[in-house]
């Protein structure tokens, strides 16, 4: 066999690599910053924290720390824009939660 072809074949292999391993890297990234799935507020995960999409629904009584100034966009773990309506959080893996939401986890952002 020629090695030339050998060699012309194996580069033709390793950009195929990495044009589908770009791809795939693009389509993970778009889906990241378009946000996946919502978390489910009834799920045991964000019942365990008290989470809500809205702050103003928390129960004050069995969330005595809560106060109604407090949204995940002032919270140290939101992972988004002040403006973006959902976006990820330390304690949701890839759900997405919301701008106006909370958790018992609340942790006001230095400064
Ligand atoms: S940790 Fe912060 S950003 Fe995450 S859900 Fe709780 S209050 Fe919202």
């Amino acid at each position: 066999m020629n090695s030339s072809i050998s060699r012309r074949r194996f580069i033709a292999i390793q950009a195929a690599t990495v044009a589908v391993g770009s791809s795939l890297l693009c389509a993970s990234t778009a889906r990241a910053q378009s946000g996946g799935a919502h978390l489910d507020e009834a799920s045991e995960q964000a019942t365990a924290l008290g989470y809500h999409h809205d702050s103003s629904k928390v129960d004050g009584k069995k969330y005595p720390k809560h106060n109604a100034s407090q949204h995940c966009k002032g919270c140290s773990f939101w992972q988004g824009k002040p403006e973006d309506p959902w976006a990820g959080c330390a304690m949701f893996g890839r759900k997405q939660i919301a701008n106006a939401g909370w958790c018992q986890v609340w942790a006001k952002v230095p400064g």
